[in-house]
């Protein structure tokens, strides 16, 4: 995996200054559900990152579908001038309806070959409400930067709350003893689409010791 993918992050620099321009965040994936869920506000958000994007000129990397919050955010750049990247495997493409116009839609043969392409042009992570795939891919691209095997940002929009239950759950790791408690920092929490950009700006890299503390 590593050397098909170079996980190196290489390409983050967190300006610091709140604004991440496209010389520091050229591409962000976006990981979101393939359904729309039942509380307005997270459609709201999903709109509004989308448009976000495209007027920071930021492209986006999701996961190729025209359905769900997904598709909401797609469809919001693409209607406000920007640029899409869809990844899909083949098998969904009739399920998630791939290709709502997107700049670019790449077909791939597998879930992971997705996730590794996804992770490959993404300059940092944006997640928002979603179901079992969405919680997936969070933790996956956390659990590889707990590896160190990358350093780049993972912002998780708590829209109305709705992702407590996965903070609390990361909480209860720590405190049954199966991670140190610098996960908290793999993944920075915020509240409101408004709040992810200073927050990828200025998300800490890995700590070597979360990795390494009980070895
Ligand atoms: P969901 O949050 O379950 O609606 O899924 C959101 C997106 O994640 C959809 O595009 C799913 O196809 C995708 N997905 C689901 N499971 C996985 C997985 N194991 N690896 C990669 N993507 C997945």
């Amino acid at each position: 995996m590593r050397d098909e993918m170079k996980l190196d992050g290489s390409a983050t620099q967190p300006d610091g200054g709140g604004i991440a321009s496209p010389g520091r965040f050229r591409s962000l994936c976006v990981f979101a559900g393939s359904r729309i869920g039942y509380d307005p506000a997270h459609r709201d958000a999903a709109q509004a990152l989308g448009i976000l994007l495209a007027k920071r000129r930021i492209r986006l990397i999701y996961g190729g579908g025209s359905i769900g919050l997904m598709g909401v955010t797609a469809k919001a750049a693409l209607n406000n001038g920007g640029e899409v990247t869809g990844i899909i495997p083949d098998f969904l493409m009739s399920l998630e309806v791939g290709d709502p116009g997107v700049t670019e839609l790449i077909v791939v043969d597998s879930m992971h070959a997705r996730k590794a392409l996804m992770f490959e042009k993404a300059d940092g992570f944006v997640v928002l409400p979603g179901g079992l795939g969405t919680i997936d891919e969070t933790i996956e691209i956390a659990t590889w930067k707990q590896l160190q095997l990358h350093k780049k940002p993972i912002v998780v929009v708590n829209v109305s709350g709705y992702w407590g239950g996965l903070a609390s759950l990361l909480s209860e790791v720590v405190e049954g003893g199966y991670a140190h408690h610098g996960i908290s920092g793999l993944l920075t929490f915020v509240e409101s689409v408004e709040e992810v950009f200073p927050a990828l700006a200025s998300a800490s890299p890995p700590s070597r010791e979360v990795l390494t503390s009980h070895l």
